[in-house]
């Protein structure tokens, strides 16, 4: 959208009417931080109004992954809106674009997933997820069996229960988060193990156990399902240490407890696998998917409903009637039209394959160029994610005071020199997504201006 307004008057209106989310309110009404407003974006690049184009390295939020300006999906979107821009989808109402999607969603979801409720957003699959595992409780005549386990720095949206879930504390803080049904768990974080002597497969071991534990601790009759990202996303992009998942869904199975697979960032291509779940080995019984189904193109969220699950939530139709669950943009036309689009896309640009291989160049290329700096504690990675983990003291391991604002100063860096891509929110620790388009060439434009940041700052 281009008017004839000038940059001041807009910036004017945006501090004065927009309510910004995850920002810090006092410094943007200050002016104490700048805004940024974006025009266009071609491949993976964004161009801002001052004319500023930036190489976006964290592909918005994990989301662009076939990259910007894809006609084909802009096409698409527009044809369903001339022909049918809205019909809902409730008592078995649908269109091509619905019904299409969720037959290609059931072919590249692991065996045994065949059924797709749609929503808007991660947080509001999350959600779905949740009421469902309460639904298919009931249903088996197990009320008491309610509790969600998640983990600390696991992150799973914005809401009551999926704020709650998320294991971050900004996002509990004054907001009298978490509620009592959801319990935390350790993180599969190996770099910040508390014992260093341990082995990866000792972490993990340490893990299941800690969530034997808690679950002995509540009662295993009283919970319901342990959801988890295949890599750990916000909580600071940390791929699981070996022989974590078949640990924990060991202690999951031993006490009927459902998975939820959260792969609102690792499905669809993201760790260079179809879906993150068959990446790891897990057998979730409900998987959350948003970001990468559209490339964000439209906003469309989904849970997938395993068949153990859905023969349950059968039987409690037929037994209380129709499910009463339904939103009225369940299932939207644009959203799904953009879904089928993008769906077609990987696989015609072979970008699963690209986020594979280009992710791994840059995995080694951001190891070989700072792997050795005195101030980096860990570069880590799988497919098109890797982070770069920054501390004051590498053999002790000891990590920077926040307030010193290292991975924002370096980020801030990264900028000035055209590459976007993000601080983490706890920790120092710079987190990288690129579209799955990336070529080699733009992943040595990543390190090198990380580098150069990295030296400016440190
Ligand atoms: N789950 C995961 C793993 C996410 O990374 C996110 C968002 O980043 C969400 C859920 C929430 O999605 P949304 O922001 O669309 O509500």
């Amino acid at each position: 959208m281009t008017t004839s307004l000038t940059n001041d008057q807009l910036s004017q209106w945006d501090h004065d009417h927009f309510f910004h989310p995850s920002t810090h309110l006092g410094q943007f009404a200050r002016r104490e931080m700048g805004n940024r407003i974006i025009t266009s974006a071609k491949g993976v690049h964004i161009t801002d109004r001052e004319g500023k184009t930036s190489l976006d390295a964290f592909a918005g939020l994990y989301c662009v992954n076939v990259g910007y300006g894809r006609t084909e999906i802009a096409d698409a979107i527009a044809a369903q809106a001339h022909e049918l821009a809205y019909y809902h989808s409730y008592v078995g109402h649908g269109t091509e674009a619905s019904i299409t999607l969720s037959r290609m969603i059931a072919e590249r979801a692991p065996e045994g997933m065949n059924h797709v409720y749609y929503g808007m957003s991660g947080s509001d699959a999350n959600e779905t997820n949740v009421k469902l595992v309460w639904y298919y409780n009931n249903v088996l005549g197990r009320p008491q069996k309610k509790k969600i386990i998640s983990r600390w720095r696991g992150y799973h949206g914005s809401g009551l229960v999926t704020g709650s879930m998320t294991g971050l504390d900004l996002f509990h803080k004054k907001f009298d988060l978490p509620l009592d049904c959801v319990v935390h768990t350790e993180a599969p974080y190996y770099f910040r193990r508390e014992d260093r002597s341990m082995s990866e497969a000792e972490f993990s071991a340490d893990c299941a156990s800690k969530l034997e534990e808690l679950i002995q601790r509540e009662g295993p009759d009283t919970i319901a399902a342990f959801i988890g990202e295949p890599v750990l996303g916000t909580g600071g992009i940390v791929p699981p240490p070996a022989g974590y998942w078949d640990a924990i869904q060991a202690v999951l199975k031993k006490h009927d407890i459902l998975l939820i697979a959260d792969e609102v960032v690792t499905g669809f291509g993201r760790l260079g696998t179809m879906m993150g779940s068959d990446h790891y080995g897990l057998k979730p019984d409900l998987i959350t998917i948003a970001k990468g189904l559209t490339s964000a193109y439209a906003p469309l969220s989904g849970s997938i409903v395993s068949d153990r699950m859905w023969k349950v939530l059968e039987r409690g139709t037929d037994e209380n009637g129709p499910i009463g669950h339904g939103w009225t943009y369940s299932a939207h036309p644009i959203g799904a039209a953009a879904g089928v689009a993008n769906l077609k896309l990987l696989d015609e640009l072979n970008l699963v394959n690209n986020a594979r291989d280009v992710g791994a160049y840059l995995n080694t290329a951001m190891a070989d160029a700072l792997g050795a700096h005195a101030n980096v504690g860990e570069i880590r990675g799988e497919g098109m994610m890797c982070a770069v983990e920054f501390v004051s003291d590498r053999d002790d391991r000891v990590f920077f005071d926040p307030s010193q604002k290292v991975a924002p100063r370096i980020v801030a860096a990264m900028l000035d020199r055209g590459v976007i891509a993000r601080a983490m929110p706890q920790g120092d620790i710079i987190g990288y997504a690129p579209p799955f388009s990336l070529t080699k060439a733009q992943a040595d434009e990543i390190v090198t201006a990380t580098k150069a940041a990295v030296d400016e700052i440190l």
